[in-house]
């Protein structure tokens, strides 16, 4: 990816452990990268479809003199995803917060935190088999709309399916959903756990009748085997009214544990199921 580049970007603001250093303020400076496609701009020669490194670099300024952390991990951190949230363009941010007065009481040239965040892509699995499930599936999307650090979201056709898992209960509603997001992982799975409660699942049964079920399919190239979080999701491959949605948002994303893409788990599948 393409890359713009600000250097020893100098803020005077007040983060700090102690008292004094909020009140009086210090120097602060910062590196940053910001990651982003930059061949339109550079063919076309327009400032608007490129990310204005001064406007950056005032957000910045603005941002830093307007908030006060004590951790400079804390600027860095909520700097990086403000500044991903204002300029969308970029898919990246890669962020140095140097600290070259910090209170050590020893000769140094700085300390500083150096961080990088940016959108990553996931895809969901969303699902409803009790009352009335065209609303529950519609309450999960807007929720997921929403959602402050989730952008470009898009939703597969919703397909209607017999029962998975051998419990006697009502025909599904299925779909898949794909996003970009700034929560981890973990965060993921706790925002789709509340949305989850917010519909009034109650966990009784596994694989038993639920209003609303948001699964994460594949988090970019993620590839956890935890058991509160597994990812690619593991049944994935044996799941029709999982892979028949994904098929239309991604028949060629990779599941990254096996190397295959959605087109060719379906195929694998073939008519079983
Ligand atoms: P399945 O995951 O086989 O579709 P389910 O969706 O019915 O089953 P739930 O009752 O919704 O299962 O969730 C059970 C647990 O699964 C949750 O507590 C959650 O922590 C865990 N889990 C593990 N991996 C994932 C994942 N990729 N997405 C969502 N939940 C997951
Ligand atoms: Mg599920
Ligand atoms: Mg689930």
């Amino acid at each position: 990816m393409d890359e713009i580049h600000i250097k020893n970007l100098e803020i005077y603001a007040g983060h700090g452990v102690y008292e004094k250093e909020n009140r009086n303020g210090q120097l602060f400076v910062t590196d940053i990268i910001l990651y982003a496609n930059l061949r339109e701009a550079g063919r076309s020669d327009e400032l608007a479809l490129s990310t204005s490194y001064g406007d950056v670099s005032r957000f910045v300024n603005r941002y830093l003199r307007e908030h006060t952390f004590r951790l400079i991990e804390a600027a860095a951190e909520h700097l990086a995803r403000e500044l991903l949230l204002a300029f969308p363009l970029v898919e990246k941010v890669s962020l140095e917060l140097k600290k070259p007065d910090a209170p050590i009481g020893l000769p140094f040239s700085y300390v500083s935190v150096k961080i990088e965040r940016g959108w990553k892509r996931a895809y969901l699995g969303i699902g409803s088999n009790m009352g009335n499930k065209r609303e529950f599936l519609d309450f999960g999307l807007q929720e997921i709309r929403n959602h402050r650090e989730i952008k470009d979201v898009r939703c597969s056709q919703i397909i209607r399916t017999a029962p998975y898992g051998g419990v006697e209960q009502d025909d599904f509603l299925n779909g898949a959903v794909a996003l970009k997001t700034l929560l981890s992982p973990y965060e993921l799975l706790a925002f789709l756990q509340e949305t989850e409660k917010k519909a009034g699942r109650e966990r009784k049964i596994h694989w038993g009748p639920r209003t609303l079920d948001l699964d994460i399919l594949f988090y970019q190239d993620f590839v956890s085997d935890d058991e509160k979080l597994t990812v690619p999701h593991p049944d994935m491959a044996n799941r029709r009214f999982v892979l028949e949605p994904l098929m239309e948002l991604c028949p060629g994303y990779r599941n990254p544990v096996n190397g295959k893409s959605v087109r060719e788990m379906l195929t694998e599948l073939g008519s079983n199921i």
